[in-house]
């Protein structure tokens, strides 16, 4: 074989387990490091199954030897060798092809590497501004390999589930018409029609519902979505969904299926098995007993309502605010009767960042007596002992209890739930899977002053609150679900409307005029008087399922070419300014001070 032809390989580096010894193979890959010990040159080749130790040893070719002197890290190159067992005191037991190596015989460099800018291995503290710069050679490490493999893996599986159940595959444009999610659109100006543009779709809401009218009956699809939202660090621009929705369909059927999904994808990616069914509880239990409407149930420490117990009790501060319409709640931190002022004045701090007055801690001292406030001496001896049972409180625990306004007291007390429970270390390696079901159709939107969609506006009323709708549409629940894991939201739908008639109500409800209506979704409102089957649906983020099974707390970690937190791509320096004459096409002229961002 001549040196121009070493081109193909026969092996991946870890395939080469599969050979014989004596075997004559070639590999590809990078040059991770290079050892030159006296006679004997030593390179780790790598690719994306592995390393495999290759050996230049002059007695079997001496031309061989001084290109691989020269061999830089990250240089690729082909090499051919025979398969080789390494002497017993060199073998390496760390390295899944420690006991061999190849004894190379020829070899072709393609391209010498330029020293890279960090360390692709070991554990060099390395910026992640540099990782996504030069984010080819961050994706060649073996740990951002093993999270792209988690995400195709997942892939495969969702699509073969999907169609496995009678769902079809549609793709839907990304040129749209705005769609009404409740984040900025990012818009794409048409050239030809000038001053009008397309948006990128926020989901394909309407258009799967469409598909539904259209009598597809079951669609699925793992689609880009895009909001121009402000930076947040568990939010990028532009993400994936698993994006479902089926006709037909009782909501308890769409909960089995999406139950079996997650069997299926956590057995296979991670082989652990998944308990069915996962538990549903109610957005209203979740918010009183969680603080959350993510709750994380891998552990109990359930916050407990106790208003009514201390109403009346001569409290000050409390009475004044159960008087206004508050209400007082509380939550146990288990063997938290030992903490210092301090440590109990850190966790006052967490309910106060979120709005509270302040925490009442109360210690239960070992032979039950509870001190810690005025609050305790107002108590009867039986409200004392009713306060310990209704929080599962006994002897060494803390009682934290705040007292306001129900958003507040809520969002203190999950928050410090959830902080009691990291620092008592209760969060397992669980799966604990939960549907939280009932959400409210709308929220009251303090700035706009008019009520909004909590979902979205095509999500069905719950059927036994339609009266409510315009009577107290606070109170009116949605057909609304959202799937958690440990705490994170993994997705969330609802049953959608089928009728234009209610359609027009709940459009009503959230302060939209008929024409409002009309203008924005006015196609798909007709479309709605065409034969709509009842149809429900749900989107699954696909990239915090990748980071929930790729075990990593960074998002951009699970996107292998992500925006920075200022939505900026390093790589490509996106977005970029553009020329005037592209401006000029498009019929846009930039306002005075962003002219001087244009190119010229
Ligand atoms: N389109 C919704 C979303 O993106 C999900 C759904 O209701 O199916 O949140």
């Amino acid at each position: 074989m001549t040196q121009t032809k070493l081109f193909e390989r026969t092996h991946y580096c870890a395939d080469v387990l599969t050979s014989r010894l004596g075997d004559e193979v070639i590999v590809a890959g990078w040059v991770r490091k290079r050892r030159d010990l006296g006679k004997l040159i030593f390179v780790d080749l790598y690719d994306r199954t592995g390393v495999l130790q290759v050996v230049f040893d002059p007695e079997r070719n001496p031309e061989l030897m001084n290109s691989a002197g020269d061999l830089k890290r990250e240089s690729v190159l082909v090499v051919k060798g025979n398969v080789s067992e390494r002497p017993p005191d060199a073998r390496n037991p760390e390295m899944l092809t420690g006991n061999l190596e190849l004894i190379a015989t020829q070899m072709r460099v393609f391209n010498t590497s330029k020293v890279p800018p960090f360390h692709l291995i070991g554990d060099q503290e390395v910026t992640e501004e540099l990782r996504l710069k030069f984010r080819y050679l961050d994706l060649r490490r073996p740990e951002m390999f093993r999270i792209m493999k988690i995400r195709h893996d997942t892939q495969q599986i969702v699509h073969q589930f999907y169609s496995d159940h009678g769902f079809m595959e549609i793709v839907t444009p990304h040129l749209i018409r705005s769609t009404p999610e409740g984040a900025r659109d990012f818009l794409v100006p048409s050239r030809l029609h000038k001053g009008s543009s397309y948006a990128l779709p926020q989901s394909p809401q309407m258009l799967k519902q469409m598909l539904m009218i259209a009598g597809v009956d079951r669609y699925f699809q793992i689609v880009k979505c895009f909001r121009d939202e402000d930076s947040r660090a568990d939010r990028q621009p532009e993400f994936s969904q698993i994006d479902v929705e089926m006709s037909f369909t009782a909501t308890d059927t769409l909960f089995n299926i999406h139950e079996a999904l997650m069997q299926k994808i956590f057995h296979k990616v991670l082989n652990v098995s998944v308990e069915c069914p996962f538990p549903r509880i109610s957005y209203q239990e979740a918010m009183e007993h969680y603080g959350s409407d993510k709750p994380d149930v891998r552990f109990e420490l359930k916050i407990k309502d106790i208003t009514d117990l201390c109403m009346g009790s001569g409290f000050g501060v409390i009475d004044n605010i159960i008087e206004k319409g508050g209400i007082v709640r509380g939550v146990r931190y288990p063997g938290g009767a030992s903490l210092s002022r301090k440590q109990i004045q850190d966790l006052e701090s967490i309910v106060k960042v979120r709005g509270a007055g302040g925490l009442v801690a109360l210690r239960i001292a070992n032979d039950g007596n509870i001190s810690g406030s005025p609050l305790v001496d107002l108590l009867t001896p039986s409200q004392r002992d009713t306060l310990k049972s209704t929080l599962n409180a006994t002897a060494n625990d803390l009682i934290c209890i705040v007292a306001g306004m129900k958003s507040i007291v809520e969002n203190s007390l999950g928050t410090l739930r959830l902080h009691i429970a990291k620092q008592l270390k209760l969060m397992t390696d669980d799966l604990a899977f939960t549907w939280v079901t009932d959400f409210p159709l709308l929220e009251y939107d303090e700035i706009e002053k008019r009520y909004q969609a909590m979902h979205h506006p095509f999500t069905a009323p719950h059927p036994e609150d339609l009266d409510l709708l315009e009577s107290n549409p606070q109170a009116c629940r949605a057909q609304a679900y959202d799937l958690v894991l440990n705490g994170v939201e993994l997705g969330g739908g609802s049953v959608r409307i089928h009728d234009r008639i209610l359609q027009n109500r709940v459009f009503q409800a959230i302060g939209m005029s008929q024409e409002d209506a009309q203008k924005r979704f006015g196609f798909f409102l007709e479309a709605l008087e065409y034969g709509t089957p009842p149809h429900c649906g749900i989107a699954f983020g696909m990239d915090r399922l990748i980071m929930m099974l790729a075990g990593t707390d960074n998002l951009r970690d699970v996107i292998p070419f992500p925006k920075t937190l200022q939505a900026v791509c390093l790589l490509t320096a996106a977005p970029s300014p553009v020329t005037n004459e592209q401006l000029e096409v498009l019929g846009i002229k930039l306002i005075n001070d962003q002219q001087k961002h244009c190119e010229t």
